[in-house]
């Protein structure tokens, strides 16, 4: 079974970031959910701030996720192609580009 958990807090962000497992899922009010990896640039402080917090997580939401696949099969959340995270044990036939 996959595990995802909402990320709602600064707090929440840096734990995952330190812990440095798994992944983080953005959720967006129109655009498709993207996979990003936990430490990568994608995720910074001012767009968390902007979605979670100033916005009330109208705009989207941060998930953090245990692997790729779970984020693929719970938020139908694609990988991002400018961190790429990798697929981690899944076969490259489960996801499309
Ligand atoms: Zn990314």
């Amino acid at each position: 079974m996959g595990q995802s958990k909402e990320i709602e807090s600064f707090a929440d962000l840096r734990k995952v970031r330190l812990a440095d497992e798994g992944f983080v899922v953005i959720t967006g009010a129109s655009k498709s959910a993207i996979i990003h990896k936990v430490n990568s640039k994608c995720i910074t402080t001012d767009k968390f701030n902007s979605k979670v917090s100033i916005n009330d997580r109208k705009q989207g939401s941060y998930f953090w996720i245990d692997s790729v696949a779970t984020g693929a099969r719970e938020f139908g959340a694609k990988r991002c192609k400018i961190c790429k995270p990798e697929l981690h044990l899944v076969l490259p036939s489960t996801f499309g580009e």
